[in-house]
């Protein structure tokens, strides 16, 4: 097709359009492949154009001009010519889609923007881009995960559970059953400094404790030198886990309300 076409749908330089359809009144079918024919293998690095089969592919993409588009990608599936290699054949990937994905990369994008930006409902957005509201949401955790910084350094740090809903009573196949979910937040207790939350995680146990802090850097766990907890023995034997050296104490709002 005219190149023109991919530079309309702002898919050039990687992609070629191969078809352009009307298929309803609404909505444009595009079939697309990666232009460059020859791809390294992704274990030995061997470079390769031997084509074992063509898979095609549906993706969500963004509309165009206004219109739904059915994107499908004409895959190409390679077989390595390195003979020493064990990979035998893989398929072509592209930074636009990334592997095992069926929604390209600026789709995402756009709607982990829009619910975060726009303070939507991802329910809202996703049946926008017609997609499933887990979709919306993990493009959404995607995002967040880039945009949050990495927790600032403290010498305090606080730690407390949350009780993330109320509580529901969900039927399953086995009866009633209780849905008491909780979080357990991380905040900077050092008085120094305002408090803020550093971190939060579903659960309140000792593991979900010594986990937080594991994904934390060395010099974050380095820092703390005091921990501050309600009087819960699951926290205190996750942070014993986590941080060997810390002291471990019990915050005054707490010893309060327990001694009353
Ligand atoms: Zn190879």
């Amino acid at each position: 097709m005219n190149e023109g076409t991919s530079v309309l749908l702002g898919l050039e330089g990687e992609f070629a359009v191969l078809q352009l359809e009307r298929i309803d009144p609404d909505t444009v079918k595009i079939v697309i492949e990666v232009i460059d024919r020859e791809c390294a293998c992704p274990a030995c690095g061997v470079l390769t154009s031997r084509v074992k089969e063509r898979p095609l592919v549906r993706l969500k993409d963004l509309p165009a001009s206004d219109q739904r588009t059915e994107l499908w990608w004409l895959k190409r599936r390679l077989v390595c010519r390195e003979p020493a290699c064990a990979t035998g054949t893989f398929t072509q990937q592209s930074t636009a889609v990334p592997a095992r994905s069926r929604l390209t990369t600026r789709l995402r994008e756009k709607i982990g923007t829009a619910i975060a930006s726009g303070n939507r409902a991802v329910s809202e957005v996703a049946g926008e881009y017609g997609i499933a509201w887990a979709t919306a949401h993990r493009a959404l955790i995607v995002l967040a995960a880039r945009w949050l910084p990495e927790p600032e350094p403290t010498r305090v740090l606080g730690i407390d559970e949350t009780r993330a809903r109320s509580v529901r009573w969900v039927l399953e196949e086995a009866g009633w059953k209780r849905s008491d979910p909780w979080m357990t937040s991380f905040v900077n207790a050092d008085p120094a400094v305002p408090g803020r939350l550093l971190g939060l995680t579903p659960g309140r146990s000792g593991a979900c404790v010594s986990s937080w802090l594991a994904l934390q850097t060395p010099a974050f766990r380095a820092g703390i030198e005091l921990v501050v907890i309600d009087p819960s023995a699951p926290y205190a034997a996750g942070i014993r886990t986590a941080l060997p050296t810390a002291r471990v104490a019990v915050d005054k709002w707490h010893l309060v309300a327990l001694a009353n």
